[in-house]
């Protein structure tokens, strides 16, 4: 848009048209939205993606209402402008509540329609009864936060409060697996560490976490085997990747001869791979990268598991958005036609293409982890777009995807509502019955993903 057209904008009474046209349409049938909005309260969930932290550490460093929103607010406001310097000096405790409202205030004012902002608050009021977040009240939200924070937290906003009855755990960038805290705490396992190896001294840290010392490919891979092992016995019920980080998600089939060169280089020190921007353009060990990754997709089907894929725009900034395209994958999709993928974050901003896949392959399921904290209009559209496009098993309403349990309910909350928005105008237009919305529902927020993951002959 040019200035000139933004100014007109601006000064044009373009900006005083009601609010109510710019917003949501209204419901079709309010009374009906209410009825299912409340049978859908009472369901329960499966979770397909968090990383919480772990309870034992919430309850010694209670957390405020600015580590709060480090997952994932902060990042809006620092697109709003918030210098890096502030956001730091946010995470500071001894920095007086005060001082750091002051800094927050502006940034927050910009910030607290987006997704991430509207969570905060319902998080905030449900949990901590408080209605509004200011300066004034934030001496009472501080208040609430410390008299939750004791053992057994996690059960009761997860289980009790949100209904959620598994939980798929993601705990990131680990060399070596970790035994879930909690029974309902499913293991999601991502082995990137050891499919994106970076220089020799993250060659060592996979050594010390598996005892294999890595001397070409075949070690490197049974590296990786025995670290695929050790996730199985913790229970482990996906793979997960968030490749798409750092590179496109193309991964052509190399060899094995040009994956040997690639270790042979990476163990010489020949070369590292880049970090910062010059990562995207810049893969010494692509077909490395591609070869392990098709190993590990390999190793999900030989135990039947399914492949939960990064696809979508990236929390944090300065990315390159069309490297989580999940057109991508294809090749990979028919090479693996047995391996169930769960391609993630309706795969924002290119829902579109995820729906095409989702009814074009029946290896894909749509996940909308993450979706209706990014947008929750668009999960909205994409929700209704995807039932009109794809089959309803293949997918799945819910995964809160954050470090705080607070979150995650309010993020369950909105889902909730959308899932009963659409479900409305579905009965309004006469496409299903309020019964079959309701079959509907029980698929979208449990059947579908207790079905994908294995989940119901699980004790938890
Ligand atoms: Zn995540």
């Amino acid at each position: 848009m040019s200035s000139d057209r933004r100014n007109f904008l601006f000064h044009s009474a373009a900006w005083s048209v009601p609010a109510a046209a710019a917003g949501p349409a209204p419901s079709p049938a309010p009374d009906l939205e209410q009825r299912l909005l409340r049978a859908f309260t009472g369901m329960a969930c499966v979770d397909t993606h968090e990383h919480f932290l772990p309870e034992k550490a919430r309850v010694v460093h209670p957390a405020d209402l600015f580590t709060l929103s480090s997952h994932y607010l902060l990042d809006d406001l620092v697109a709003a402008g918030m210098p890096e310097e502030t956001r730091k000096f946010l995470t500071r405790k001894d920095a007086g509540d005060r001082e750091r409202w002051r800094v927050f205030e502006p940034y927050w004012k910009a910030a607290r329609f987006t997704g991430y902002g509207q969570a905060l608050r319902i998080a905030v009021r449900d949990l901590y009864g408080v209605e509004e977040i200011t300066g004034e009240t934030l001496p009472a939200i501080h208040d609430a936060i410390r008299k939750i924070s004791r053992p057994g937290m996690y059960d009761e906003i997860l289980r009790q409060r949100a209904r959620i009855r598994w939980v798929l755990h993601d705990h990131g960038w680990r060399a070596a697996p970790v035994r879930p805290e909690f029974p309902y705490l499913v293991l999601a396992r991502a082995f990137d560490r050891y499919i994106m190896v970076r220089n020799r001294g993250e060659v060592r840290e996979l050594e010390e976490a598996t005892g294999v010392s890595i001397t070409g490919l075949a070690t490197l891979k049974q590296a990786l085997e025995r670290s695929f092992a050790q996730s199985r016995e913790y229970g482990m019920v996906a793979v997960k990747t968030t490749l798409a980080y750092h590179r496109d998600l193309q991964f052509h089939a190399a060899s094995a001869a040009d994956a040997e060169r690639e270790v042979a280089a990476l163990l010489k020190g020949e070369r590292e791979t880049p970090q910062g921007k010059f990562r995207f353009r810049n893969r010494p060990f692509r077909h490395l990268e591609d070869h392990l990754f098709r190993h590990v997709v390999g190793l999900a089907d030989s135990i039947g598991i399914p492949v939960q894929i990064h696809t979508g725009t990236f929390a944090g900034h300065w990315n390159h958005v069309q490297n989580s395209n999940p057109t991508h994958l294809n090749d990979l999709l028919f090479d693996f036609p047995r391996v169930r993928f769960d391609l993630f974050h309706m795969s924002y901003p290119y829902q579109a293409e995820l729906a095409a896949m989702t009814k074009l392959f029946p290896n894909v399921y749509a996940d909308f982890c993450w979706a209706h904290v990014l947008s929750p209009t668009a999960a909205r559209r994409a929700l209704r777009e995807f039932l009109d496009t794809s089959p309803v098993n293949k997918i799945i309403l819910f995964g809160g995807d954050y470090w705080y349990p607070e979150l995650s309910y309010a993020h369950l909350v909105m889902a909730r509502r959308n899932l009963a928005r659409v479900l409305t105008e579905m009965v309004a237009e006469q496409i299903c019955r309020e019964d079959e919305a309701l079959e509907l529902a029980r698929m979208l927020l449990y059947d579908n993903a207790a079905a994908l993951f294995g989940l119901d002959g699980k004790r938890g």
